[in-house]
């Protein structure tokens, strides 16, 4: 597998909106969150970050099978705005498209979006043309979902639980497994699923609350969650030196005094 760090960032990213202070001046960009994960046969992305343009446009990443949404925050699927604008390619916009030559025939673009029921029903709501044009299907907790020789496991953590579902995946190629959790507070083990995220050989993890600012939940509790995941190798995510007002060489220190590495935009793996 090719895994890509679409994002590294938090909800505003980095630099933030309207900000010109030292750490947003100084640090490298932090894109809203993202992974793409590839084989030669199959390729997913998981989050549709605000930032997804940008980001499949600068990785070259053109033909995406599915994507999918951990959870309705603007962060992890406010990009899907642009997705409903790739998937009218060819619609009635469009003047004549049949006279166009190979060359300027846009990419028809055709993919699935996989979202929990209750991001589903926030869509619905808040905007239904989105929810009525993407071919929006429904995930839940530990039912995998095949795409091409990739299989994605959803899996419940705790992010604001239970007020709304917030999930990490589990990816699997053969017996390689990524997981990807970029907002919560704490695994849940006990739910059903709940224990895809232990055992990865690539584990991406919120990592927020291991600096000066709280994150999604107690530095204790997020310790004691990576910990548990025993995973080969961490890339911590939800990053903002903005927010947690340190340098990277700062963040870089604390992640790496804890055995992880902090995460750093289009970074690829190979697993
Ligand atoms: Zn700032
Ligand atoms: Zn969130």
């Amino acid at each position: 597998m090719k895994v890509t760090l679409l994002g590294s960032g938090e909800a505003l990213g980095v630099p933030a909106p309207l900000c010109d202070c030292t750490y947003c001046e100084t640090s490298q960009q932090r894109r809203r969150p993202g992974l793409a994960v590839e084989t030669d046969h199959a390729t997913v992305v998981l989050d549709v970050s605000p930032d997804v343009k940008e980001q499949l446009n600068a990785t070259n990443t053109t033909d995406v099978d599915a994507f999918f949404v951990t959870h309705h925050h603007f962060d992890h699927a406010g990009g899907l705005h642009e997705l409903n604008h790739a998937a009218m390619a060819f619609d009635e916009h469009m003047l004549n498209p049949d006279e166009f030559t190979a060359d300027e025939r846009p990419h028809e673009a055709s993919f699935a979006v996989h979202l929990s029921p209750t991001a589903c029903l926030h869509l619905s709501y808040s905007n239904s043309h989105l929810a009525n044009r993407l071919d929006l299907e429904l995930l839940s907790h530990g039912q995998a979902v095949q795409v091409g020789d990739l299989r994605v496991v959803p899996f419940p953590v705790d992010h604001a639980h239970p007020m709304f579902d917030t999930l990490g995946f589990a990816v699997y190629h053969d017996e390689t497994k990524v997981v990807y959790a970029p907002d919560m507070g704490t695994f849940l083990p006990e739910r059903e699923g709940g224990r895809e995220y232990e055992n990865a050989d690539l584990l991406f993890a919120e990592g927020a609350a291991l600096f000066r600012a709280e994150g999604h939940g107690s530095k204790a509790d997020l310790r004691a969650a990576l910990e548990s995941a025993n995973a080969e190798q961490t890339v911590l995510l939800n990053l903002s030196e903005h927010l947690q007002r340190m340098s990277t060489d700062e963040m870089r220190v604390v992640a790496t005094n804890s055995g992880y590495e902090l995460g750093q935009d289009f970074e690829t793996y190979h697993v």
